[in-house]
């Protein structure tokens, strides 16, 4: 096992780590920002260095300063958390060549999921369903474009091929709109990956996410630790809800989807964490849609679901330790439930608001967890994704799950800035969600909002 561990991100996926790293007896090392001085993992870990300035370019995105954190704490390894540098192929390289070990899969296993048109072609050969076209050349101008949704047929997406985070896809029902949709995503791919390769895919029409947690050990044992349902997204494409299992699986179902994201992961050479995405649709045929081979936000209702410890299992394996337990060996019991707490006012559009939290007290009792860095007096930088908290419940089954989510939500008091839990108390107490309907435009079709 490593002895010093670099944490190489914020909020509250540092201290998620740091938790694991504690438990297994591994020193910490906190990075922070100027803006991050004052926040909870600098506190909690064992050492702690600035890496510059507020803004993320400057300090969690900047590989240099990162990799000299480390060896200057003389630490042996460093974990990427999600979303800044934990799906930068060239991040987990670096951390190689320095001889600093990456907490998660192969810097060669994560260049070829980086490039999601690429990835998708793979899956093909490999035998995973894939959503149509199965394969195609980059996107070069318009007419092209035309030529090509005129084959597969409308509605199609436009999707940035390096894209994450539900940025740089766009809808085209017809030439008119994919004409529209095409520069607006290739600026939003250039903004936010540096690159502004596009490709199209077919519009899946109400669709679930769902989702396979995948663990596979350097010796290449893979198991799957069953589903996440992801379907409540903002139309954005931000996931707000998440659950396990998936109400809409049948044992029959549930098998063929992780036989099928257990295949993608041994095509990669996958090891380490990660997540085989799908797309449900309604008649129960299934499309892969990309992997993240990062931890993910939702990863605590598989632990809830699994009692293990997704984080501590990254630490192990990517000490080169085997999985000490095998696909027969892990029972998904009961129900968890999710509700991302996000500093955006749902009154006001989902509009994100910056401030200091005035008053704090969050909820406890039996099967709530609490995964967040917010405390009273704790000022919101506005530099950074808006997620404050991560609420989790776990139930014998989802009516007990659901119970005692929306119990723990009205027990929730963040006080001084705007939040997202009035918008969860509903989603908890609509009749279409209790019956456990939901797909991806579930927020507009049943709760009449647009977000
Ligand atoms: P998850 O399924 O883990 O929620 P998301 O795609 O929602 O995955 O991303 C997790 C976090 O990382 C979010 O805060 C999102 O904004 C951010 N993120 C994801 N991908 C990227 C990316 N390529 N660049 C910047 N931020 C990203
Ligand atoms: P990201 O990397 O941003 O997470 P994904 O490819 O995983 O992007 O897609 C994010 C979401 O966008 C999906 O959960 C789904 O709601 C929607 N989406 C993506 N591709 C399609 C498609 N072909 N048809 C319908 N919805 C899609
Ligand atoms: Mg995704």
């Amino acid at each position: 096992m490593f002895k010093k561990v670099l944490i190489a991100n914020r909020g509250e996926i540092a201290l998620r780590v740091i938790r694991a790293c504690r438990e297994l007896g591994v020193r910490t090392v906190a990075v922070y920002s100027e803006a991050d001085r004052n926040s909870l993992h600098v506190r909690m870990a064992d050492e702690a260095m600035c890496i510059g300035p507020g803004p993320n370019k400057d300090s969690y995105l900047n590989i240099p300063n990162l990799i000299t954190a480390a060896l200057l704490t003389k630490a042996d390894a460093i974990h990427p958390g999600y979303g800044n540098l934990s799906e930068v192929a060239s991040f987990a390289e670096n951390c190689e060549i320095c001889k600093i070990a990456y907490i998660g899969p192969p810097a060669a296993t994560m260049g070829k999921v980086q490039d999601k048109a690429v990835v998708k072609s793979l899956m093909k050969d490999a035998g995973v369903p894939v959503i149509p076209p199965a394969t195609q050349s980059p996107l070069t101008n318009e007419s092209e474009a035309k030529k090509l949704a005129a084959r597969i047929g409308y509605p199609v997406v436009v999707k940035a091929a390096a894209g994450g985070g539900g940025r740089g896809i766009r809808l085209a029902y017809n030439d008119e709109e994919l004409a529209s949709a095409l520069p607006v995503a290739q600026s939003e791919a250039e903004a936010g990956f540096g690159s502004g390769e596009l490709y199209i895919e077919k519009y899946i029409e109400e669709p679930r996410h769902v989702e396979f947690q995948i663990l596979a050990d350097r010796q290449r044992n893979t198991v799957h630790l069953g589903e996440r349902e992801c379907s409540i997204q903002t139309s954005r494409h931000q996931k707000l809800v998440e659950e396990s299992p998936c109400a809409a699986l049948t044992p029959g179902k549930r098998g063929q989807m992780a036989e099928a994201a257990i295949k993608a992961a041994k095509a990669l050479g996958y090891s380490n964490a990660g997540t085989v995405e799908f797309l449900l649709e309604k008649s129960g045929k299934f499309y892969f849609l990309e992997i993240n081979a990062r931890i993910q936000v939702e990863h605590t209702i598989t632990e809830a679901v699994t009692g293990l410890d997704i984080v501590k299992e990254q630490l192990r394996i990517a000490s080169g330790e085997k999985l000490q337990f095998g696909q027969k060996d892990i029972h998904v019991h009961g129900h968890a439930i999710e509700c991302r707490i996000t500093a955006e006012d749902p009154e006001n559009g989902f509009l994100p608001n910056a401030g200091t939290v005035t008053d704090y007290v969050p909820p406890g009792g039996p099967g709530i967890r609490v995964d967040s860095h917010l405390y009273c007096g704790y000022k919101i930088p506005p530099f950074y994704d808006s997620l404050l908290a991560k609420l989790i419940a776990w139930g014998r089954d989802r009516k007990e799950a659901i119970a005692r989510m929306k119990r723990a939500l009205a027990e929730y008091r963040i006080e001084g800035v705007k939040t997202t839990i009035p918008f969860h108390l509903k989603v908890m107490d609509n009749t279409f969600f209790r019956r456990g309907e939901v797909y991806t435009n579930f927020i507009r079709r049943r709760l009449d909002l647009e977000v």
